[in-house]
């Protein structure tokens, strides 16, 4: 704790200038230790400054609960990502200090957040790490079915975009995620992951695996019964959720790869990727295309704010899902018909 302590200290001030969510976190983390505390999950470098790659636990579940990660900021520029996180985060931290109920469900579901996985990539404000790598397509897992070009991971050089790293070296961002989700995602009896990015598209989308094949995966009744559970909760959500193989394929997706390895262990892991669709306050405000950020988040103030209300809710609904994930997933009687239906549904 010691070391944590004094390396969060020594963050430089240009640390602070240019990636300000680690100091944010920093200080959610200080000014509230009743209700949460920060991990160090490793180090990477950039520039000669060393930037912390944090997990934040929220509340006080022990590892025989279910869990909830949250994650941002693996494509660097895409920061509107970490920003959704750290404001469920502000919300939840404000709540914690006065609702007794939160505090309640916060000791029966472990909540962790992981919202800027990537610092050096947001320092330089790039999609891949220092080293050019796209973490997306950093995993070791090659695709069964053919990939768009480039889009779908290369090793041609890394000056492109979407470059994979070296073969079956995970990069140090790669190798602190998946220690993280072996260490504390898969040995609870239930867990799911969000992973928060942001693209050039019209919809806000909701994809589960895999990335690496339109074959479905071993846990579609469940993803079915979670899809069902938003629409029933919630009829007019924003999101479209389908396979990310039918929106495009890759090699190398990170949870594609942890996907197969809780699988392999026999848990039931779910994770999900939210891509928010930058087009929707790129079309109201197309002086953003004047800056590479404006791609992938909203400049204007006011866009940002609805931004960031806009995905609370749905936070706050997977927290409940998963803690009460008891409720809602497939039995054996349903599993035969959920998986019926989500066949005709994704993949007919
Ligand atoms: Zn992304």
């Amino acid at each position: 704790m010691a070391t944590l302590a004094t390396r969060m200290r020594n963050l430089s001030s240009k640390t602070r200038h240019k990636v300000p969510e680690l100091e944010v976190l920093r200080l959610m983390a200080e000014h509230n230790p009743a209700s949460c505390h920060l991990q160090l999950l490793d180090t990477v470098s950039v520039k000669q400054h060393e930037l912390p790659i944090y997990a934040m636990k929220i509340g006080h579940a022990d590892s025989t609960k279910p869990a909830l990660a949250l994650v941002g900021g693996i494509h660097g520029i895409e920061r509107i990502g970490t920003e959704i996180i750290l404001a469920f985060v502000r919300t939840l931290l404000a709540r914690l200090r006065w609702d007794d109920a939160l505090r309640a469900e916060l000791d029966e579901v472990q909540l962790w957040v992981l919202p800027a996985m990537n610092p050096s990539g947001m320092w330089l404000n790039s999609r891949c790490n220092a080293a050019g790598v796209d973490l997306m397509r950093n995993a070791p897992v090659e695709a069964s079915t053919a990939v768009p070009l480039l889009l779908g991971g290369q090793r041609l050089s890394r000056k492109l975009p979407w470059f994979r790293g070296i073969p079956d070296q995970l990069e140090p961002e790669s190798a602190a995620l998946c220690k993280f989700a072996r260490t504390h995602l898969f040995p609870a009896p239930f867990s799911m992951v969000l992973d928060c990015h942001s693209g050039f598209g019209f919809k806000d989308q909701l994809w589960f695996p895999y990335a690496c094949t339109n074959q479905p995966i071993e846990h579609l009744a469940e993803v079915y019964a979670f899809h069902k559970l938003l629409a029933e909760t919630y009829p007019h959500n924003i999101y479209t959720f389908e396979p990310q193989a039918n929106v495009y394929t890759t090699h190398g997706d990170l949870w594609d790869y942890l996907y197969q390895g809780a699988l392999a262990e026999g848990r039931c892991f779910l994770p999900l990727t939210m891509e928010l669709g930058s087009w929707q306050w790129v079309r109201k405000n197309p002086r953003q295309l004047t800056q590479l950020l404006g791609f992938y988040h909203p400049i204007l103030p006011h866009r940002l704010e609805r931004v960031l209300r806009r995905h609370l809710t749905f936070l706050d609904f997977m927290k409940d899902a998963v803690r009460s994930h008891a409720n809602w997933l497939p039995d054996d009687d349903e599993r035969l018909s959920f998986e019926a239906a989500a066949q005709q549904l994704w993949y007919a």
